[in-house]
């Protein structure tokens, strides 16, 4: 049986887009229910994020129309490109990308959490910039469950030190993890990078590390394995070229 999404070949979205998407938009939610299903999980216990880049911003209007709430972004310069477009929507905003610490103060303000902080000095300057313009932010922590030297993220052995740094910012909320998965076409050892960050939320909540006990989100898998992380416990998964159809230029990732 082939899932909607998952591992099937990916189409490019042809010009008509618009039925298309939503179409696709569809696929990808009855392909996450039937991974919950799959799990023994509830319904609705995961969220689909779009990740958006090289999106425009008319066809994430369009997906939202349709009934997405969750977009993820990439790069500051595409945030900014098109966050008045945006804006009147009703939707949550997450930066996806890494961020450098240069450009913190353009983001703040423009997004709702930050899935990617992976270093004390990143927080420490997102905290300083929150209390400059009164605010609050939600993040995550990234980890790198591959061990990737290509890829961001804190080594999971350095998580705790970096959840007991947030802890002790009160502009920022902890809501959990989030990683990318290992580059490979080995469907086990990818997934086994996913079970790898459940275990670290859980360890982490267990041994009462402060903050962690409230940082209950991961998110993990992607277009090509989100069955695979929603059955080691993803809560969130983010889709990208199962809905809007294959990226002319890879990025980002
Ligand atoms: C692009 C991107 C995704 C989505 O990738 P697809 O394979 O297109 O689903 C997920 N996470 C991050 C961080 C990305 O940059």
């Amino acid at each position: 049986m082939s899932m909607p999404g998952a591992g099937a070949g990916v189409e490019p979205a042809g010009e008509a887009g618009r039925d298309d998407l939503v179409d696709r938009l569809a696929a990808a939610r009855a392909g996450v229910e039937e991974a919950e299903a799959r799990a023994g999980r509830p319904r609705g216990s995961v969220r689909i994020l779009l990740a958006t880049k090289t999106v425009p911003a008319s066809r994430i209007v369009t997906a939202l129309d349709a009934g997405a709430d969750l977009i993820g972004e990439n790069r500051v310069q595409e945030v900014l490109a098109k966050y008045d477009e945006l804006a009147g929507r009703r939707h949550e905003s997450h930066f996806i990308g890494h961020l450098q610490r240069n450009k913190v103060s353009s983001l703040v303000g423009k997004i709702d959490c930050l899935q990617t902080l992976d270093s004390a000095g990143l927080a420490e300057r997102l905290h300083r910039r929150l209390e400059a313009v009164d605010g609050t932010l939600d993040v995550m922590v990234q980890v790198n469950v591959s061990g990737e030297a290509t890829k961001s993220g804190v080594a999971p052995d350095d998580a705790a030190d970096l959840v007991r740094t947030v802890a002790g910012l009160p502009r920022l909320r902890l809501r959990g993890y989030m990683t990318i998965g290992l580059n490979s076409p080995d469907r086990a050892a990818v997934r086994s990078g996913y079970a790898r960050l459940r275990t670290l939320r859980d360890e982490l909540a267990g041994h009462g590390v402060p903050g962690a006990a409230d940082a209950t989100e991961l998110s993990m898998g992607m277009s090509g394995d989100f069955a695979d992380a929603i059955a080691e416990g993803a809560t969130i998964v983010r889709l990208g070229s199962a809905v809007f159809g294959q990226r002319s230029t890879p990025q980002g990732v």
